[in-house]
C-alpha cells in the first residue's frame, strides 16, 4: 500500500496493484503485456468490451465535429437517442445525465414534482429496500440507506423510508400520507446480486397503483441488455413510471438517463431541472452507437445464450467445490457467486488466474462480462474459476483437518 501522504489522490479507493494500458474485446492488457479476462467490465459499464470498432469510429468522427454544446441549443443526437429509448421502452420522456447517481437524482426529483403539481407537496417520501445501492450523492446515500456510506456526512437527506428486502408486510406498513414512490433495483447489484422475483415486481406495481405511488426502477446496473432483455423489468411484464439508467448505455463514456412516462414527468417543466454536460454531442454519439449494436437482431439472444453457458458451468463447479462456493444468483450476465470463503479471498484467487471480477454485499463475487463475450471466452472464464476453486478448496480442507 502506498503512503497516504505520498500520492496526490483521495484515499477513497483501495486500489489493486494492476496497471492496464489497453483493452481488446473482453481482455485487458497490462503495461507488461499480461492479459486478463475482464468479467467486471468497469462494473457493468463496458457493455461492448474494449476498443469496439463501431464505438471507436463514432467517437473519433464526433470528436472532429463537436464535443460539447449547452442545452440551450438543440442537440439532434440527444433527440435521436431519446426517441430510440422511448421507442424501445415504457417511457415517453428522457433526461440525460453523466452518471447513475445523477439519473437517480432526476428520478427522485421527478417523483416529488409529480405529487407537488398534483397539489400534494407533503408527498415526498420514497420507500427503498435494505441492501439497495443508488449512488454516492447526498440524496442517493440516503436512498441506499447503508450506514457505512452515510456515516460522517451530516444529517441524512430527509424523505427515504427503508424496509427489509422482500417483506411485503413491512412495505405496506411503511406507506403513509407522505409517500410518493417506491424505488427498487430489479436485481440488487452492490447488495449481492439479489434478484427481485417477477411476481414480487408485479405485486409492487399493484401496490403502487392502489396507493397512487410512482414505481421507480433503478436499472443503472441491470439495464441495457445485461439480463438478456433491453431492460430487466421486461421479464416481469410490468412497466415502471420512472427509471434510472447509466453504466452500460455509454459503453465506457460517462452517460446516464432518467426515463419517465409523460404523466410521471408532468411536473418537470422548463427551468425546474438542468445539467451542463448531460446529453452533450460526444456522449450522445457514443450512446447511439451502443444502441446500434445492442438493439441489432440477435444481440439479446446472444446474451441469454452466454448466460446459459455460464450458469451450467457454474452449477457444476458448485457441485464439485461446496466448501468454496455456495450458490449462483442473478439473471443473464449479471451473475453472482455466493462464496463460502471470504469473497475478497476468492476475488484475489481469480485475479491470480488472470480473471477480473468484483465483490458485492452478502459475501458475493459478481461476474459482469462485456455482453459481447464469446462462448470460448465464457468457457475460459469457467476454467479459471474452477482452477481458483480447486486451490481454495485444498486450503479449506487443510483448515478443517
Ligand atoms: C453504479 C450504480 C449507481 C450509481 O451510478 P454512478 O454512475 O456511480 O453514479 C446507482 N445505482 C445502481 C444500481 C448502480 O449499480
Amino acid at each position: 500500500m502506498t503512503d497516504a501522504n505520498a500520492q496526490p489522490l483521495y484515499d477513497t479507493f483501495a486500489r489493486a496493484d494492476l496497471r492496464f494500458e489497453r483493452g481488446e474485446g473482453v481482455w485487458l492488457i497490462t503495461e507488461n503485456g499480461e492479459r486478463y479476462l475482464d468479467f467486471a467490465a468497469g462494473i457493468a459499464v463496458n457493455s461492448l468490451g474494449y476498443s469496439h470498432p463501431h464505438l471507436v469510429e463514432t467517437l473519433k468522427a464526433q470528436a472532429e465535429k463537436l464535443w460539447h454544446l449547452s442545452n440551450v441549443y438543440e442537440i439532434p443526437g440527444q433527440t435521436r437517442l431519446g426517441q430510440r429509448l422511448v421507442d424501445n421502452t415504457f417511457a415517453d420522456k428522457v433526461f440525460f445525465t453523466n452518471s447513475g447517481a445523477e439519473a437517480l437524482e432526476c428520478a427522485i426529483k421527478t417523483a416529488r414534482r409529480y405529487h407537488y403539481v398534483n397539489g400534494h407537496p407533503e408527498r415526498f417520501h420514497i420507500i427503498t429496500f435494505e441492501g439497495a445501492f443508488h449512488g454516492r450523492t447526498l440524496a442517493t446515500i440516503a436512498a441506499g440507506g447503508q450506514a457505512k456510506y452515510l456515516e460522517g456526512f451530516g444529517p441524512k437527506v430527509e424523505g427515504f423510508d427503508q424496509v427489509p428486502f422482500g417483506d411485503e408486510k413491512a412495505l405496506k406498513a411503511a406507506i403513509g400520507p407522505q409517500t410518493a414512490a417506491i424505488l427498487i433495483e430489479p436485481i440488487q447489484g452492490e447488495g449481492g446480486v439479489r434478484p427481485v422475483p417477477d411476481e414480487e415486481l408485479r405485486r409492487l406495481r399493484k401496490i403502487c397503483d392502489e396507493n397512487d405511488l410512482l414505481l421507480i426502477l433503478d436499472e443503472v446496473q441491470s439495464g441495457v441488455g445485461r439480463t438478456g432483455k433491453f431492460f430487466a423489468y421486461e421479464w416481469s411484464g410490468i412497466t415502471p413510471d420512472i427509471m434510472a439508467v447509466a453504466k452500460g448505455i455509454g459503453g465506457g463514456f460517462p452517460l446516464g438517463a432518467c426515463l419517465a412516462t409523460a404523466e410521471a414527468a408532468k411536473g418537470m417543466t422548463a427551468g425546474v431541472h438542468g445539467t451542463t454536460y448531460g446529453g452533450n454531442p460526444l456522449a450522445m454519439a457514443v450512446g447511439n452507437a451502443v444502441l446500434d449494436v445492442i438493439l441489432a437482431d440477435g444481440f439479446f439472444e446472444h446474451v441469454q445464450q452466454m448466460a446459459l453457458v455460464m450458469k451450467q458451468g457454474l452449477a457444476s463447479i458448485i457441485d464439485r467445490f461446496p466448501e468454496v462456493v455456495a450458490e449462483i444468483r442473478g439473471r443473464g450476465l449479471l451473475m453472482g457467486i455466493k462464496s463460502v470463503v471470504p469473497n475478497t479471498t476468492f476475488v484475489q484467487a481469480l485475479r491470480d488466474e488472470h480473471l477480473l471480477t468484483v465483490g458485492a454485499g452478502d459475501n458475493v463475487i459478481r461476474l459482469l462480462p462485456p455482453l459481447v463475450v464469446t462462448e470460448e471466452e465464457a468457457r475460459e472464464a469457467l476454467s479459471k474459476i474452477e482452477a481458483a476453486a480447486e486451490r481454495l478448496s485444498v486450503t479449506a480442507r487443510q483448515k478443517i483437518a
